[in-house]
């Protein structure tokens, strides 16, 4: 078993509604987003997948959030919070959508860290 791991990173704005403490103030975050991957076997080129096709897939899925207003857009502007757990699951489905053609590779994990001392790790 192979599992491989890239990070890229986005900053955005959120606000949790309602939560007592400064959460609920509108604020920002450089969030550290890094996904993991898992497989058996290896291509022609001795890879379970190149890591620039994993960087592309990673890049893409946070995108839509980078210097944006996290509370305005979907799944967020639907009722979800856009806590570091639901941007973390949110990403998983996003990723595994784009990799979804490397039928070897399994998306093991999201880390997401909305600063160096503070992450969630979301597995499905
Ligand atoms: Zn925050």
């Amino acid at each position: 078993m192979y599992e491989l791991t890239v990070e890229t990173s986005f900053s955005a704005a959120h606000c949790l509604e309602k939560h007592p403490s400064p959460c609920g103030r509108l604020h920002g975050h450089n969030w550290t987003v890094a996904v993991t991957v898992t497989g058996d076997e290896l291509n022609t080129m001795g890879m379970v997948v190149d890591f620039a096709v994993l960087k592309q897939a990673l890049r893409e899925a946070v995108a839509v959030f980078d210097h944006r207003y996290l509370n305005e857009l979907p799944p967020f502007c639907d009722g979800a919070q856009p806590t570091a757990e639901n941007i973390a699951r949110h990403i998983w489905g996003a990723v595994a959508e784009k990799l979804a053609a490397y039928a070897s590779v399994t998306v093991k994990e999201i880390k997401i860290a909305e600063s160096p001392s503070a992450w969630v790790v979301y597995r499905p």
